[in-house]
């Protein structure tokens, strides 16, 4: 931490400060807009203004909307077992999110957006993870803003730039916050802006809305264990405000879980881009398998894991399927399956949405750049692989086997999808482990007070969306982005009713 000694003059001064222009960081500005026609707001932003928006900006755009308070609180209780979320914040927050809807409603009007229920992008109506442990009752439906991409992202964008007193600043990333040594009262932070460093005086008080830490791929081995793990969102979003937090002598949680909330999805990394390539969920075809380090199938791949997360069921629980211990994993298909299915999501993550790559429908580009390897036979595609030849094709007969027995002895999958690999040429590309979210940062209460190692709140110091998430463990489609709207919110009405801090005003 900077001490406020250390500052000779400010170069900046505002009432609110806010780190982060994500969704989090967007309904703390509206929010202590709207709370306080006098305060100033800054929202200060890393990234250059066509790389801005965060996760948010590339999110599947999900919104949990709830009618029945005591049914959510049971749910979201049953799904965090592993690491229970305290029964106050629990209950404040199953408060917070059946009132949530209409707040939600008037951002959208206030854009001139669409809110609508549904994904945007699918038939689906609503996303219920986990019925028995009471979607049911919980999750009255999922809904979002239009347009597909970025539809909710948008909206609040539009929102913050109607607003006058909020200025947003680009390429400024904070590196630290000044704060009494003895008291961690927190009086403004240090920015770097063009490799020049700069301090802001936040008059009132700092939130923290830095995203999680998917970019960082030391900090996903040493606080996921995690060996191989790319970021679906944000490349850039790399724990910066994790590592400020806990300079700033924070209390931390949610690091790591029983289970990984946002799920270890199957993507597609390759090295001309940061981030990775999520990879497609709604199949035509599946004449398609994966092979694990042996040159073995390892789960159920056709089982519809996207609806909970990449959750599979085993010993009773609800855990993370086994891409990151399975490693390094392979897809192999066939002409089929290449003709007739585009291997990645193209409505969300970073890639598609915003470094603006367009995935050839048939994935033909994708193979003459080498990112797909071809071959005229199982044993020739295995050697491309440096895998066993007679190991994978031992994998594909078996498979092939089971297409032609109507039944997968081994993993359980749908009859339906058993499809044999048969036509060719052949096909595989390399599976890595993919993160949605990271979730873990400074604990925090429902007011998005940062909690120091004490158990005490740390003075005019605030934390929002995913960078400190309450979720660990489970779950639910469309929490994060709700999470982003309740904390975001609560840390800017809350910031803004700091007094000024003495001297603050010379
Ligand atoms: C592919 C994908 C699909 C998803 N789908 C859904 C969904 O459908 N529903 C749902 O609820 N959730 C979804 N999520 C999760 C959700 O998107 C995130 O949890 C949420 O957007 C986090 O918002 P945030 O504001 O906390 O962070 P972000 O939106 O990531 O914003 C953080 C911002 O902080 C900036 N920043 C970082 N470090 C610094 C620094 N040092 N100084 C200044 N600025 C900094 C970054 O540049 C970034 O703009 C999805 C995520 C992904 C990747």
């Amino acid at each position: 931490m900077a001490s406020l000694q250390s500052i000779r003059q400010w170069d900046l001064e505002t009432d609110l400060l806010i780190a982060g222009y994500g969704l989090a960081g967007a309904c703390a500005a509206i929010e202590a807009h709207d709370g306080d026609p006098g305060c100033e707001i800054l929202v200060v932003d890393k990234c250059p203004v066509d790389l801005a928006g965060g996760n948010s900006r590339v999110a599947g755009q999900s919104l949990l909307i709830s009618k029945n308070a005591d049914a959510l609180l049971e749910y979201q209780r049953a799904m965090s077992v592993p690491n229970p979320i305290p029964e106050d914040m629990l209950r404040a927050w199953t408060q917070a999110m059946v009132q949530l809807e209409p707040w939600i409603e008037e951002r959208a009007r206030e854009a001139g957006a669409r809110y609508i229920k549904g994904t945007g992008f699918s038939e689906r109506e609503v996303v219920r993870e986990f019925p028995e442990l009471g979607a049911e009752e919980a999750v009255a439906y999922t809904a979002t803003i239009l347009p597909i991409p970025s539809g909710v992202w948008l909206a609040f964008k539009a929102n913050v730039e109607r607003r006058p007193r909020i200025r947003v600043q680009h390429d400024t990333r904070v590196v630290d916050l000044v704060q009494d040594a003895d008291t961690l009262e927190v009086f403004g932070a240090i920015v770097e802006q063009g490799g020049t460093r700069r301090s802001i005086k936040a008059r009132r008080a700092v939130v923290m809305a830095t995203g999680g830490f998917e970019g960082d791929l030391q900090m996903q081995r040493d606080y996921f264990g995690l060996a191989e793990a790319w970021p679906l969102g944000a490349p850039h979003n790399t724990g910066d405000g994790l590592r400020i937090l806990q300079k700033a002598g924070a209390e931390m949680w949610h690091l790591r879980g029983f289970g990984q909330s946002g799920g270890i999805w199957p993507g597609f990394k390759v090295p001309e881009y940061d981030a990775i390539f999520m990879r497609n969920f709604f199949w035509q075809t599946f004449s398609w398998i994966e092979i694990d380090a042996e040159n073995r199938r390892f789960y159920n791949e056709t089982a519809e894991l996207q609806l909970t997360h990449y959750k599979e069921k085993r010993h009773g629980h609800w855990v993370d399927t086994p891409h990151c211990r399975a490693w390094p994993v392979h897809m192999l298909f066939d002409e089929v399956t290449r003709a007739n299915n585009c291997l990645i999501i193209k409505v969300m993550s970073w890639n598609p949405v915003v470094a603006g790559y367009e995935w050839s429908d048939d994935n033909s580009a994708e193979i003459a750049k080498g990112w797909i390897v071809k071959a005229d036979s199982i044993a020739e595609l295995a050697q491309e692989l440096g895998r066993d030849p007679a190991a994978v094709e031992r994998a594909v007969s078996e498979y092939n086997a089971a297409c032609a027995a109507g039944q997968d002895a081994a993993f359980g999958r749908n009859p339906q999808t058993l499809q044999p690999i048969a036509q060719p040429p052949f096909y595989a590309i390399r599976i890595d482990p993919a993160i949605v979210c990271t979730g873990g940062g400074a604990k925090r209460n429902i007011e998005s007070e940062v909690i120091a190692h004490d158990g005490r709140a740390i003075p005019r110091l605030y934390e929002a969306g995913e960078l400190g998430s309450m979720f660990s463990n489970l779950y639910q489609n469309g929490s994060y982005l709700t999470e982003c709207m309740i904390s975001g919110r609560a840390a800017g009405r809350n910031g803004v009713r700091q007094p000024a801090w003495p001297g603050a005003a010379t």
